[in-house]
């Protein structure tokens, strides 16, 4: 059994508590500032990850992702090149 199967059960169950619903508002830009976003992200899915293609990508110690749904990003600014 799936690791998200064993999940969904145990919220079933009342084991653990179900996941919260919490939207959190974003915003950023890239480092120039011709890129600009706005967005809404759950921060339970919000992941870290220090595997050295992340590093090398940020030139940091590890990469921070968060997931949004398309609909939700907003972006203004300059358009992105790629
Ligand atoms: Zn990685």
């Amino acid at each position: 059994m799936a690791r998200w199967q064993r999940r969904i059960e145990s919220v079933a169950a009342g084991v653990v508590a179900p996941p919260r619903r919490t939207r959190m508002k974003i915003d950023g830009q890239c480092h120039c500032g011709h890129v600009v976003y706005q967005a809404e992200i759950d921060p339970d899915q919000v992941s870290v990850c220090h595997c050295t293609d992340c590093q090398t990508l940020t030139g940091s110690p590890f990469r921070v992702t968060a997931f949004a749904a398309r609909d939700i990003v907003r972006l203004s600014g300059g358009a992105p090149t790629i």
